[in-house]
């Protein structure tokens, strides 16, 4: 009888697997396993702001199907999501809200900007009201172009961010690193929106406003010539 010859076998993370574990072992890295499970379950925290806000809806809703990301439970609450859509114009009353929700997000988190008011402040960047994108004060991962971006342009964003979390490390990724990440400071909502970041430029500038102005030079005047 002639013994059956088995090829070592070595998988793509370049292990060589013993032949009688190939038919019950998986053999893959910690990374992915950890980033498998969280590409597939994504919540999204449940807010809208303006008429993007009603395209995302729309991607929730039964024909275009957010459940096949495992993404369709949207979390009423900033402790239980994964990933805040920012979905419409970002304005100066609403921006201190923004930041306040987004610090009570545990990480890891990720921020979609959704349509081009989120991205750059799109039809009304530079009006009184708005901010020039949300990027401005929290970090986003993955921008969404359109005014409003079609529910296909949101899917197409989730997948991006997909592909982003299948790229993370465990041992790389910000969230889990030795030193705490500090909460990023609410912008205050006065005349106009500051970010307390800028207070130091701010005081900068209010001193050299409000010091004494130098004393204007006098004329020099020639002397009289001796009689
Ligand atoms: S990008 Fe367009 S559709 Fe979206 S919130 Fe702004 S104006 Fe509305």
């Amino acid at each position: 009888m002639t013994e059956k010859t088995v090829t070592p076998t070595v998988n793509s993370a370049g292990y060589d697997v013993p032949p009688e574990l190939r038919q019950s072992v998986a053999i893959t890295t910690l990374d992915k396993i950890w980033n498998m499970g969280r590409r597939y379950s994504v919540w999204p925290m449940m807010f809208g702001l303006a008429c993007c806000a009603i395209e995302m809806i729309c991607t929730a809703a039964s024909r275009y199907d957010l459940a096949r990301f495992g993404m369709e439970v949207m979390r009423p609450s900033p402790r239980q999501s994964d990933l805040m859509i920012v979905s419409g114009t970002v304005t100066k009353k609403m921006i201190p809200q923004i930041v306040r929700l987004y610090n009570q997000m545990p990480e890891p988190k990720y921020v979609m900007a959704m349509g081009a008011c989120a991205s750059g402040g799109g039809p009304f960047k530079e009006g009184y009201n708005v901010v020039s994108g949300v990027d401005q004060y929290i970090p986003v991962d993955v921008y969404v172009p359109g005014c409003p971006p079609t529910p296909q342009a949101l899917l197409h964003g989730l997948m991006k961010l997909q592909e982003k979390i299948d790229r993370e490390s465990i041992t790389k990724v910000r969230w889990y690193q030795k030193d705490e990440i500090p909460a990023i400071p609410v912008p205050i909502l006065g005349p106009d929106i500051i970010d307390p970041r800028d207070n130091a430029a701010i005081r900068e500038m209010a001193s050299r406003k409000a010091a004494p102005a130098a004393p204007a030079a006098q004329p020099e005047t020639a002397e009289a010539p001796a009689a």
